[in-house]
Formats: C-alpha cells, sequence, structure tokens
C-alpha cells in the first residue's frame, strides 16, 4: 500500500492513475468491519482503491471530540493491507485547509434538522472536506454508510447539485452481534456502558412511537439527542457519559 501524506504528491500520483477505474472511501480512521465493508465493495467494483483516514477538524463543534476521537495510525494501516487497499491518503489540515475553511459548502433542508440541529456546523464541515477529497481523487465511485444516513443523503445530494462525476455509493450499515452498529467511537464505551449500548438500536426497533422510545431510552439511561421517524427509516442520536452513538433503522 503507497501512503501519501502531501496534496501535492498525491496530485503528481494520480495523473499516473488514468485509464483505471478508482474507488474512494473517505474516513476518519480508527478503522474495523464496517469500513473494511465499503472497502470490500470498492475492490469488487474497481481496478484501484483509495482510502482516505482524515480527522476533520472542520466538522467537530465540540474541540473536546476532536481531541478524544481515537487515532490508532498502524492499526488501521495493517488492517487496510490485509484488505489489499492500494492507496492511504494522509493528508494534514494544512494542506487540505489552504484557504483556512474560508470557503465552505453548506446546504440549507436536510442538515437543518437532526444532526445538524443538534452539532451546528458539522454538516458544512463534512460536506466541504468530502468535496476536497473527492476533487483530489478523482475517483470513479466513493463508497459511504447508511450508518450516517443523513450524512449519504448530503452527499448524494451535493454531487447532483455540482455535477461531480463520482458516483456515490451507499452501503449497509455494519453491526456487532448484539446489533450495536460498529463505530470507532464504540471504544470509548466501558465495558457496562458498551453491554448497554445495544439496548439503543433494541429500542429504536420496538413497535413503538417516537415519545415511547425516547421514553424507554431514558428510563434504561440514555440521554436522547433526537429519535425521529423520516425516509422510511428511524434516525436517533443518544449520549451514553460522554460518548455520543448515532444510528438508524429502515422501517416497513
Ligand atoms: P467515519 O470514519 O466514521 O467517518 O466513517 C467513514 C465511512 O464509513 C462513512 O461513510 C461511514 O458512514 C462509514 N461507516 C462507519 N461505520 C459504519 C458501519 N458500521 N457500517 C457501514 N459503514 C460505516
Amino acid at each position: 500500500m503507497i501512503t501519501v501524506t502531501k496534496v501535492s504528491e498525491w496530485l503528481d500520483l494520480r495523473k499516473q492513475l488514468q485509464g483505471k477505474t478508482i474507488g474512494l472511501i473517505p474516513t476518519m480512521g480508527h478503522l474495523h468491519a464496517g469500513h473494511m465493508s465499503l472497502c470490500e465493495r470498492s475492490k469488487s467494483e474497481n481496478d484501484l482503491t483509495v482510502v482516505s483516514i482524515f480527522v476533520n477538524p472542520a466538522q467537530f463543534n465540540q474541540q473536546g471530540d476532536f481531541d478524544n476521537y481515537p487515532r490508532t495510525l498502524a492499526e488501521d494501516k495493517k488492517m487496510l493491507e490485509d484488505h489489499g487497499v492500494q492507496y492511504l491518503l494522509l493528508p494534514t489540515a494544512e494542506d487540505m485547509y489552504p484557504d483556512n475553511y474560508e470557503v465552505k459548502v453548506s446546504e440549507s433542508i436536510i442538515s437543518a434538522e437532526m444532526e445538524g440541529e443538534y452539532r451546528p456546523g458539522h454538516f458544512d464541515g463534512m460536506m466541504t472536506v468530502v468535496l476536497k477529497l473527492l476533487n483530489l481523487a478523482q475517483a470513479t465511485r466513493a463508497y459511504f454508510g447508511e450508518k450516517d444516513y443523513q450524512q449519504l443523503l448530503l452527499i448524494q445530494k451535493m454531487a447532483k447539485a455540482f455535477f461531480l462525476a463520482t458516483e456515490i455509493i451507499g452501503c449497509k450499515t455494519m453491526r456487532a452481534d448484539d446489533d450495536l452498529a460498529l463505530s470507532s467511537r464504540n471504544s470509548r464505551l466501558s465495558v457496562e456502558q458498551r453491554a448497554k449500548a445495544a439496548k439503543f438500536p433494541a429500542i429504536m426497533r420496538r413497535n413503538l412511537l417516537v415519545d415511547d422510545v425516547i421514553k424507554q431510552l431514558n428510563e434504561e439511561g440514555f440521554k436522547v439527542d433526537y429519535i425521529a421517524d423520516k425516509w422510511d427509516r428511524r434516525l436517533g442520536a443518544v449520549w451514553l457519559g460522554d460518548v455520543r452513538l448515532i444510528d438508524n433503522i429502515e422501517r416497513q
């Protein structure tokens, strides 16, 4: 696997890859089987797979969350190599934001609620960095998880609005045996919190009204940011201690 840290180096390298189909998977690292499912999908559909790891300061609305975001580069590299990923992009914030984040992408409808309401500025930061990564990679396809469903819809909308050439592909959420959606943040849960966390998807799946779901989650000790039924899904965000979990499930 070739690791590239400088944007200028990547752009030189990219010129040599003309004629190949490329799959891009943007991540923030601390990789797990959810990320690997995106890599496997990309490998099956493209000549080359490019993974980026960039903990994007612009999409964190709390400094503590950015500081505490798990960073495990050595393990991540090993996992990507084991999965046959050919290129790893590891850009610096300086290279990604030559404009000091004075230029940004924003959307006004989908981003106004749920995650957008509870994490002001998050989606501007996310869309801006994804547009930068899509422009750098010039990929044939880019893969995103349904785990971050609002994010996926926003990226698809941005790609359409800006006539981006990359096809945006949504991939199913990978879950642990107890149904908790895999997430880099899960490793910040204590043993007791991790055991309790599985109640989040379990209660969301119950055939209850939103208010009753919130009530049951509260009774189990979750602090609920929101539960909402939208897009034939039930979406939610909760806190266990200082760890924030999000998930969504399809509704029949
Ligand atoms: P992150 O590193 O959390 O920014 O995630 C990078 C990409 O992996 C995003 O497109 C996520 O939606 C996706 N992803 C994260 N967790 C999962 C999961 N459990 N299953 C499938 N995709 C996931």
